[in-house]
């Protein structure tokens, strides 16, 4: 399946051979991979507009079951790239194969649990409210009113370079999107075009296959940062789905923010996730626990939104610094997703190493320059309380344990946490009761809290949330991940009678 280096305008695949153009790169060998990509240009994305916005009514008319099948055919056709699909986002993003497979699992059984949301009527489908007419209610009679929930129009979609697939092309948002009945314009993230080249042939096949319009979905590649904000700021977009950083939200946002008409921006970004160990669990466990929780932050190299990047510990946990320190050093040096990614994690480093109330307690071996190693860092919580910049995320295989000496620290360090995707609480049963308020102020600080487990690994299902306060999303009432996706992209309507 030849790559082409093209956008997917509403069933057509199109290029300027005149214009700007980008190669996708290979962080395995560090070295720009041979294909060529054209930035889409802004007449492509009016076009795209013009047939998304064509698309929205055929598409917001067609019944629950016939948008299931065509979720369902979407799934299937991502199965059917079959492993050329696999070898491409290798080459293109370095992650290693199984990571992959259960990656695209994931984004198929995303589409398919819309699929099934549709077909049984699920919430928040059936979240209709009928309040009765009452004639006779004085001084004024009651009409009958019924809450529905429609579609907001045409949404665009921007995908994370971490994961490929399950936040991308045909990722949470996109699938969330076409499930409530909306028009998708994707903006491809360009570490993994030919990954989102591929995603769009299997969406090519769907659509011809249930016989969509053809401008239910678009795909624009490139590079340039003008296509991007040329997409929030066209008035057929009513709403975006964004995956990424904090940085390139802001700036999205300052686009939508001089648009005439508001629109939401639902921004998936990150956080530092903290962990909270009481002292009994340190001392009993703690070996098992730092190794987990090592474990759970090199998960893809340190980048994943959910990474456990700082830690409360209680000072003196010895065994479970030594255990902690232990496994970052045996941890093997990997590429990070971009260079891009690889120069903000090495500026970070070095910010961490500038801080003088900063002690590095361990780093892994660097196995080539252009990998990044894990490094484990330590300081109390009056310096963490201090510099502001300790909360920020490093996105890249990086820890910091914030030793702890009294339960009064940690209600402060907590207290000053800005909003978290989730957190964490390690603590016997015990420690787990008698910490209750604390853990209940925790609930107020993240869209998720774990007992007990770890951070990493977000299960589709109704009850998950993914999402939380700001600033690791732009909306707090939202969740990128599980069936409630679907309420970013439908609106109230109260129909009176
Ligand atoms: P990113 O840094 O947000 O970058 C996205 C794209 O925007 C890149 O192609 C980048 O191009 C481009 N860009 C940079 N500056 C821009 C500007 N001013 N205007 C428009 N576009 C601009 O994406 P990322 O590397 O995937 O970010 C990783 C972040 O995503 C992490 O913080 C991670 O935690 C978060 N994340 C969150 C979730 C979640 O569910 N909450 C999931 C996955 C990832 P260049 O590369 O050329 O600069």
């Amino acid at each position: 399946m030849a790559i082409t280096g093209l956008s997917y305008i509403a069933g057509q695949w199109l290029g300027n051979q005149e214009g700007k153009t980008f190669q996708s790169f290979c962080p395995g060998t560090n070295e720009q991979l041979p294909t060529t990509f054209y930035d889409a240009t802004e007449a492509q994305l009016e076009q795209a507009a013009e047939a998304a916005q064509a698309a929205f009514k055929p598409y917001r008319n067609l019944s629950n079951q016939q948008r299931a099948e065509f979720l369902n055919a979407i799934a299937q056709e991502i199965m059917n790239l079959g492993d050329i699909l696999i070898e491409t986002t290798m080459q293109e993003t370095n992650l290693p194969r199984q990571r992959l497979e259960g990656e695209r699992m994931r984004t198929v059984s995303q589409l398919r649990a819309f699929a099934n949301a549709l077909e049984q009527d699920l919430a928040p489908l059936n979240l209709n409210y009928v309040d009765e007419a009452d004639a006779n209610r004085a001084p004024l009679p009651k009409p009958r009113t019924e809450l529905n929930y429609i579609p907001v129009g045409v949404v665009a979609v921007f995908g994370a370079s971490n994961f490929p697939y399950a936040f991308s092309t045909l990722g949470g948002d996109t699938a969330a999107a076409l499930a409530a009945g909306c028009p998708v314009i994707v903006k491809t993230h360009n570490a993994h075009p030919a990954t989102s080249e591929l995603m769009t042939k299997a969406m090519d096949s769907a659509i011809k296959q249930c016989d969509m319009p053809s401008g239910v979905f678009s795909m624009l590649q490139g590079k340039a940062y003008s296509i991007s904000h040329q997409l929030v700021a066209h008035p057929v977009i009513k709403a975006v789905g964004f995956t990424g950083s904090f940085n390139v939200a802001n700036a999205l946002i300052e686009t939508i923010n001089k648009r005439e008409e508001a629109i939401p921006f639902y921004g998936e970004l990150g956080s530092v996730n903290p962990q909270v160990i009481f002292k009994d669990k340190a001392s009993q466990d703690g070996a098992t626990l730092a190794q987990q929780l090592v474990a759970s932050m090199l998960m893809g190299n340190g980048q994943f939104c959910t990474s456990p990047g700082v830690w409360f510990v209680p000072s003196g946990q010895k065994e479970f610094e030594r255990a902690a320190i232990e496994a970052i050093k045996a941890a093997s040096s990997d590429t990070l997703l971009t260079p891009g990614i690889l120069k903000s994690f090495i500026s970070a480093i070095a910010g961490f190493e500038s801080n003088a109330g900063v002690t590095k307690l361990g780093k892994g071996q660097l196995e080539k320059p252009y990998h990044a190693d894990a490094h484990l860092f330590a300081c109390d919580v009056e310096t963490f309380l201090a510099d502001k910049h300790l909360q920020e995320e490093v996105f890249g295989p990086c820890a910091l344990i914030v030793r702890y000496d009294s339960e009064e620290l940690l209600i402060q360090a907590i207290d000053s946490l800005a909003g978290q995707l989730t957190a964490s609480v390690h603590g016997t049963e015990q420690e787990l009761s008698q910490n209750a308020a604390l853990i209940s102020d925790l609930h107020y600080k993240v869209g998720r809290i774990t007992l007990g487990q770890m951070p990493t690994g977000v299960e589709i299902c109704a009850s998950m949330n993914h999402g939380g306060p700001f600033p690791s999303s732009t909306d707090v009432r939202s969740t990128s991940v599980g069936l409630q996706a679907m309420t970013r992209f439908l609106r109230p309507l109260c129909i009176q009678s």
